[in-house]
């Protein structure tokens, strides 16, 4: 089997050792064998970026637009290939998967535009004569590193307003999802974007470190401990870090709710995408007058659910992304049994016609935020049912977290709507919708431990990938 190269320095270049990437819908669907960047890649790679970003920085803005249209029109014109491809390796249901790599193709195009509406600000002096503008200038080499769980998604979202706003970047996909970013990376380079100044890198944590170490400024999405050391090690280097991290998402039912809509949102929140989203809903905090009835439906709602292989138009939920996610799935469903929560349906390894990690999704009844199942993060299709009685104690329960990523209340009541969305602790506020499902032109963060550094996505995201002079004229 041929191994996939890494890009560096315009170049692509195997390395060493290499990485396989297996379907976790069928362990004998190898999708490819991926290369690992070398420490020295690395540095290649960053020394071709100061040279290639130099450039880039003071390039037509024209065509630093046209490079991420072209990009984008790519992307969207091989959305079904892309599509599979994701749905292969990371197990997303098919019809997700191409939504997914849609996505990707309007952020690319989002931020085309955005690189015209990279405006500066013009302030009145305290002196005659003299104006004060500020301006905006790229950080330089951006590192940016990303998750699993939306393998062109996340990627798309910092890549393109990396290099829409001036800089150059070396990137790390997750090494279980090589796949879809080696896909991408192929399309920046066959677009015409300039060498040296987009590396592709990876690997595992090691090359993660690597590159933190090597660049200007790093754009991190991934776990709170990951995502600690990376702020950690930025830090002592004096360099900008922008961290999205977990969640403990509350999905907060009232009493009022409309019962067919809560259902949704649930279903939707929680289980969709096998519950692999930071946003997903994992604590359902339900008044304590329709908690009978909710679980019910919902868990009548869940039987309806497929979960099948990714790549197929039928399925609904795919397999859990690999072995070692799926062991901490099931430990954490025998854990809410040891806890005292009552398990409604599901949280069974399911078979089905190729050997995969399929999980049916779990519903916990009778639960309390302080179980360790309600406040650790799972990531995976599991949720749990919290009673409390009225609102004033669901936005307490909801708020008893240490994360603060996205929260959503489902209510009929315009002053709870409005009372939840001034006073939940979370980045993401919802109101009659799941918790899970951004987008991309406006920003993107959490609160307590689920961010650190400035918000992602829109056009706030130039208040991480530009820097800030402030300049000074007399003009008499
Ligand atoms: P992870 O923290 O294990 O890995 C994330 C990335 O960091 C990977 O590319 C990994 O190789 C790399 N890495 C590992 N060690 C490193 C190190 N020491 N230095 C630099 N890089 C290193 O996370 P994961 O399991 O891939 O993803 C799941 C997590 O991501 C969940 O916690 C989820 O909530 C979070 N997530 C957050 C958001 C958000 O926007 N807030 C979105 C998606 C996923």
């Amino acid at each position: 089997m041929s191994i996939f190269s890494n890009l560096v320095a315009g170049e692509w270049v195997s390395g060493d050792t290499s990485c396989l990437n297996v379907s976790p819908s069928d362990t004998g669907d190898v999708v490819g064998d991926y290369a690992d960047a070398t420490p020295a890649q690395v540095r290649d790679a960053a020394a071709a970026a100061r040279i290639a970003g130099a450039q880039w920085a003071v390039a037509a803005p024209g065509v630093r637009a046209d490079l991420l249209r072209r990009i984008a029109d790519e992307i969207e014109r091989r959305t079904d290939e892309l599509g599979l491809l994701l749905s292969r390796e990371e197990g997303k249901a098919l019809r997700d998967a191409r939504g997914e790599v849609a996505r990707a193709a309007d952020i690319f195009r989002f931020y085309a535009g955005e690189v015209v509406r990279m405006a500066g600000e013009r302030f009145a002096s305290l002196r005659v004569g003299v104006s004060v503008e500020v301006l905006h200038e790229p950080v330089g080499i951006v590192g940016l590193i990303t998750p699993w769980n939306f393998p062109i998604l996340i990627p798309a979202w910092k890549i393109a307003p990396a290099l829409a706003y001036g800089n150059a970047v070396l990137f790390k996909p997750s090494e279980l999802v090589p796949g879809s970013a080696w896909a991408l990376a192929d399309i920046i380079d066959k677009a015409g974007c300039p060498k040296g100044l987009f590396s592709l890198l990876m690997g595992d944590g090691a090359v993660g470190r690597a590159i933190v170490e090597n660049v200007d400024a790093v754009s991190f999405t991934g776990s709170v401990a990951t995502g600690t050391a990376v702020a950690q090690l930025a830090a002592a280097r004096m360099i900008p870090a922008q961290c999205e991290l977990g969640g403990k998402n509350p999905l907060v039912i009232a009493a009022d709710a409309d019962l067919g809509l809560a259902v949704e949102c649930a279903v939707q929140g929680s289980f969709l995408q096998t519950g692999q989203r930071c946003t997903a809903s994992s604590r359902l905090i339900v008044d304590a007058s329709l908690a009978d009835r909710f679980t019910e439906a919902l868990a009548a709602r869940m039987g309806q659910l497929i979960v099948d292989v990714g790549p197929s138009l039928e399925t609904d939920i795919g397999p859990v992304v690999d072995e070692r996610q799926l062991e901490k799935d099931l430990s954490y469903i025998a854990l809410a049994e040891a806890e005292g929560a009552r398990r409604v349906t599901g949280g069974e390894p399911l078979q089905r016609a190729t050997p995969g990690h399929f999980l049916a999704p779990a519903l916990f009844a009778d639960t309390h935020n302080a179980m360790r199942v309600n406040r650790e993060e799972i990531f995976g299709p599991i949720a749990c049912i919290i009673p409390v009685e009225g609102y004033e104690e669901a936005l307490d329960v909801a708020n008893d977290t240490e994360f603060g990523l996205s929260a959503s209340i489902v209510t009929n009541s315009l002053k709870l709507a409005q009372h939840f969305k001034a006073n939940i602790r979370s980045g993401l506020a919802m109101v009659n919708l799941p918790t899970a499902g951004v987008e991309f032109h406006v920003p993107l963060s959490g609160m307590k431990a689920s961010s650190y550094g400035p918000a992602e996505m829109g056009h706030h995201a130039m208040r991480f990938y530009t820097k800030v002079r402030t300049a000074y004229t007399f003009a008499a």
